[in-house]
């Protein structure tokens, strides 16, 4: 891959000896993350076919988005050093078409700005959702907790009714004796009848 320097004297090559400075400015700028981050990092970084020209237009260029001479110059600038670079092909650097890849961009974000609103409204009703869950599983703790209450209550209320003829009248003990003779007396009855 060419250096800043090789850049530049292509670019004066291609683009005249009066844009000496232009071609400097504009190849410094797309290179200069490769003197902070590096080979493979320097490619993800202002070396994209689609957004760096107008990217660039915005610094040395005329600013804006309409197709001036100077915004032109800076955008074919851009794809020679990307020609260069061996990420485009010589008929990918000829075909671009600043209107066509002004539109393309536009249509992009327009998509992603509707994938997005998508996304967000997936989201709401994926929140709306969990909240519905959670309230019925409130709600449904709420019944039991309210079952097992008076369940529990309806069980203090029957153990203190027997725990007080335990205690004070012994009317289970009766209740069970009286059971105990009756099955006794049929026991009886029954061996009686047999002998
Ligand atoms: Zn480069």
């Amino acid at each position: 891959m060419p250096n800043v320097e090789q850049h530049v004297s292509f670019c004066v090559r291609d683009f005249g000896a009066e844009n000496r400075e232009l071609c400097y400015m504009v190849n410094s700028w797309i290179d200069a993350p490769v003197r902070t981050g590096g080979g493979a990092y320097h490619r993800e970084k202002r070396h994209n076919m689609q957004t760096t020209p107008f990217d660039a237009c915005s610094i040395y260029g005329d600013k804006g988005t309409s197709a001036t001479p100077r915004n032109l110059l800076v955008a074919r600038m851009v794809l020679q050093h990307l020609r260069l670079d061996g990420l485009i092909t010589p008929l990918e650097d000829q075909s671009w078409q600043w209107n066509a890849v002004l539109e393309q961009n536009r249509n992009e974000r327009l998509q992603a700005a509707a994938d997005d609103v998508k996304f967000k409204n997936w989201l709401r009703e994926e929140h709306a959702r969990e909240e519905a869950k959670e309230a019925r599983i409130i709600r449904r703790s709420r019944v039991r907790k309210r079952i097992l209450y008076s369940l529990g209550i309806a069980l203090l209320i029957v153990g203190a009714y027997f725990s007080y003829f335990t205690i004070f009248v012994g009317m289970p003990a009766q209740v069970l004796d009286g059971g105990t003779l009756f099955i006794y007396e049929i026991n009886s009855k029954r061996s009686r009848q047999l002998r």
